[in-house]
């Protein structure tokens, strides 16, 4: 697939002498995972190129990944930007992304914004990483995989799949998964640092449950509202992750978080779904995403419940034309 494409990204990459590599904004294992192990690669590639990789925010739970290159003006003046699992360029984590050269987009959102002056995006991979893991498998004579490298591309792939459980992943996925798991990368690390949660988070835990609300239809919602998250002393992206927290509820087959930013002075959702897809939903309320992932924002109070209601409505009719759903 996209071989010609692959073949000149390549091309392009031994062309440059100065390669930056960026992310999106609020970065996840995805985002982080894509970029971090690709500029291993490279580096041990081409020890010759100054490769850097460079992005304005960050986030915590990631941290264990370590810390990125800052770049100066002169490194920016003839030099290539890639951009990986960014769909659209207002998104890009770089703000002095239009300085390069030229831009290389590698991304597997549905696509809307070709930024690229080479535009790699494949919206059915499961994740931005199944598309490096790929790279590298197809270029595997021509660069130098390590364990860990292998060990970042891997956490992307497990982190966006939702450990291999969302629709999206094939057999070429696992295909891929595989051939990353042969070059040794130290899972147990991964995984400790992935999944075990600082007590704190138990509390938070506590918290959701007891205030999340199912609307006739099924969908579940929560509101960390600006009290909520001074209460429980939560960063905007601690309040944020709450999302993860609604998703096993039986008969909620769309489940929504609403955190009230008020740096911004607005509500971030955050959407997600089985059965059914709620991109469109989102798309309503200033957002977007996959079928079944989305985001958006609202403005007020009453738009997030404006925004209830759709969803309360979308699940009616689905659960009423539709059987099997559970
Ligand atoms: P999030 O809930 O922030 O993880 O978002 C889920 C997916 O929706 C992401 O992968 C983004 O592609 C997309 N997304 C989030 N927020 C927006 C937005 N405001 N506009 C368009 N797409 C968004």
């Amino acid at each position: 697939m996209n071989e010609a494409v692959k073949q000149e990204i390549l091309e392009t990459i031994e062309r440059y002498d100065k390669i930056i590599v960026s992310r999106h904004i609020r970065p996840d294992g995805d985002a982080v995972g894509s970029t971090k192990g690709f500029v291993k690669v490279l580096r041990d590639t081409y020890p010759a190129k100054k490769i850097l990789l460079v992005d304005d925010d960050f986030s915590d739970y990631l941290a264990f990944c370590g810390g990125e290159d800052t770049a100066e003006e002169e490194d920016y003046r003839g030099a290539l930007l890639i951009v990986i699992d960014t769909g659209t360029r207002k998104r890009i984590s770089n703000r002095n992304y239009q300085k390069a050269e030229k831009i290389i987009k590698i991304d597997h959102h549905i696509e809307a914004d070709p930024y690229g002056d080479i535009n790699w995006v494949e919206d059915f991979r499961s994740s931005a990483c199944e598309m490096i893991a790929d790279f590298f498998m197809t270029f595997r004579d021509r660069l130098k995989l390590s364990a860990e490298a292998a060990g970042y591309v891997y956490m992307g792939m497990v982190t966006d799949s939702g450990r291999f459980r969302f629709e999206g992943v094939t057999g070429e996925t696992m295909r891929l998964a595989g051939a990353l798991l042969d070059l040794h990368p130290d899972t147990e690390t991964l995984f400790a640092n992935l999944y075990t949660e600082e007590p704190s988070a138990f509390t938070l835990k506590t918290h959701v449950y007891q205030h999340l609300r199912i609307t006739e239809h099924g969908v579940a919602y929560v509101y960390m509202d600006r009290a909520a998250q001074e209460a429980l002393g939560l960063t905007l992206e601690a309040a944020s992750s709450v999302v993860g927290e609604l998703s096993d509820i039986r008969g909620s087959l769309i489940w929504v978080a609403f955190i009230e930013n008020t740096a911004e002075d607005n509500i971030r959702v955050r959407l997600r779904s089985r059965f059914l897809g709620i991109n469109d939903l989102a798309k309503r309320y200033h957002g977007g995403g996959h079928e079944m992932a989305a985001g958006a924002t609202v403005y007020s109070e009453e738009e997030m419940y404006a925004l209830i209601e759709d969803a309360d409505r979308l699940l009616g009719a689905y659960k009423s034309t539709h059987e099997g759903w559970l």
